[in-house]
């Protein structure tokens, strides 16, 4: 690290010139996987990316000419030749302009950014790249024709469900008597996954990029399940449902199909149950930015966006209705925001937050419940953290503590229930997400406390790490943990016997 700092200083003496061009570092996340810095460059305030940097970025080689001053990035068996100080690059018979030529700079060559994240090389490469200016981050993900897999736990059935483009084909067939497999021939995925799933039906997938083909394979929980493929539209996507050990295929309609009328109450027996009400709370917003991060992530940003793909993953559960406390940067006190989740009769409350440390290294994932003593003087300082707004709001944090606990004092039964459901999702969080799992703990949030449901505050990862910014500058990032979340609510909402 020591050493890269030592080049950035000498390039930036040497070439800091009247243009003010100077050498700099980025932070970059690929498919939702925080990576090493990679060095840039900028010049006429436009942004370069070290062509080695760019290199490791895409999973490709770079040869480097100095004599001839020619760069040439070999992807996936195919090159991109760029030459010193030129904006033409050629793809075998294909020539490509750049908006800025490639810069040559102490023996080292730069490839303009807006390349890299315009449509040519999008088309090109196959991965979608974005320069985030205010993370300072640059996001690198796949434009895969297949999606990576979702998953939906319902009674006596699970469905993992997988995003097709247009033209994308494929084959569903039995491996063995332990499991199934979709096949999709000359598709494109996202990124390769192995996820444990445990959930007594469906025990394991992998989704794996094959040379021409990606590969689903879904292992169940005992040998000789019942399982099913069909296709959904609105976005097209095929599901594989797998019935529970000793179960028939049922007739009834998608649970989770968009746009599909709900199933006739005839085809649903027990279809009386009542459809229960989330409420998502994304932490912060308006005058409140939250905790920032080192490259200036803004909590409140990362936490609608996490909001918004948890909402988008129950609407495709199909189960739930959803409300959300704010859909955008607004300003809402604490207690507001619990009184809508009343007012509205939440069953469930979830708050969405980032957390941050002086500390830098501290990282991972936690999910809080309230208590009247927190679980530990971190678990404090985090609460004493998120309550601070109180101050905002023209209130006294102290005043208001003592006048929740009264309030909390009461409903030891929700105590008790949020700590269940807290736990839950950590378990199904953890299981889904790359981040370390730090537990679920408790604390006096005051977000918490003025709920009339179980409510859990998830402090998603930390904005002051850096390898965890990146991470929640990722929308791969943000799913997996909606995914995780919304997991824990079938979970709980299973235990609770909500769910068919
Ligand atoms: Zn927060």
């Amino acid at each position: 690290m020591k050493k890269l700092v030592l080049v950035s200083a000498a390039l930036f003496t040497l070439c800091a010139g009247p243009m003010g061009s100077r050498a700099d570092e980025v932070a970059v996340v690929v498919a939702g996987k925080p990576q090493d810095a990679a060095e840039t460059y900028r010049a006429d305030g436009k942004l370069f990316l070290d062509a080695k940097s760019a290199g490791a970025l895409y999973g490709g080689q770079v040869y480097w000419y100095a004599v001839s001053g020619r760069v040439q990035l070999s992807l996936r068996g195919r090159a991109l030749q760029f030459v010193a100080e030129s904006k033409t690059v050629k793809a075998g018979d294909q020539e490509f302009k750049m908006g800025e030529p490639l810069l040559v700079r102490t023996s080292r060559a730069f490839i303009p950014l807006s390349f890299l994240s315009g449509a040519d090389f999008s088309a090109w490469s196959g991965f979608q790249t974005r320069y985030d200016e205010r993370m300072k981050t640059v996001v690198v993900e796949k434009t895969g024709t297949i999606g990576s897999p979702r998953v939906f736990s319902y009674k006596g059935r699970t469905r993992l469900a997988v995003e097709l483009a247009p033209d994308a084909v494929y084959r569903a067939s039995a491996r063995g008597t332990g499991g199934a497999e979709l096949v999709f021939d000359y598709g494109v995925a996202e990124g390769d996954e192995k996820t444990e799933i445990d959930d007594g039906v469906v025990a394991s997938y992998a989704f794996k990029q094959e040379a021409k083909l990606v590969r689903l394979s879904i292992r169940f929980a005992v040998n000789g399940q019942k399982w099913r493929a069909v296709e959904l539209t609105d976005p097209r996507r095929v599901a594989l449902d797998v019935y529970a050990p000793g179960a028939e295929i049922s007739d009834e309609a998608p649970v989770a199909a968009a746009k599909i009328p709900a199933p006739a109450k005839a085809a649903q027996p027990s279809g009386e149950k009542k459809r229960r009400l989330i409420v998502i709370d994304p932490g912060h917003g308006g005058k409140d930015p939250g905790a920032t991060g080192g490259h200036g992530t803004r909590e409140k940003d990362v936490n609608l966006a996490a909001a918004h793909e948890l909402a988008n993953v129950l609407k495709e559960r199909g189960d739930f209705d959803v409300v959300m406390t704010r859909d955008e940067d607004v300003f809402i006190p604490l207690s507001e925001r619990s009184e809508l989740a009343n007012e509205k009769n939440a069953d469930l409350f979830v708050s969405l937050h980032c957390n941050a440390a002086s500390n830098k290294h501290e990282n991972g994932f936690e999910v809080y419940s309230v208590s009247e003593t927190a679980s530990d003087p971190a678990a404090e300082a985090i609460a004493d953290a998120e309550n601070s707004v109180l101050e905002l709001e023209g209130k006294n944090p102290q005043d208001e503590t003592a006048k929740a606990i009264l309030l909390a004092m009461t409903k030891t039964e929700m105590i008790n229930e949020s700590a269940a459901f807290s736990a839950l999702s950590e378990k199904a969080i953890g299981k889904r997400v790359d981040v370390a799992a730090r537990g679920a703990k408790q604390a006096g949030f005051y977000v918490l406390r003025g709920t009339h449901a179980p409510a859990i505050l998830v402090e998603m990862a930390f904005v002051s790490h850096v390898k965890d910014e990146a991470r929640l500058a990722s929308r791969r990032f943000r799913r997996t943990m909606a995914e995780g979340v919304a997991a824990g609510i079938a979970d709980y909402a299973r235990r609770q016997g909500w769910l068919e």
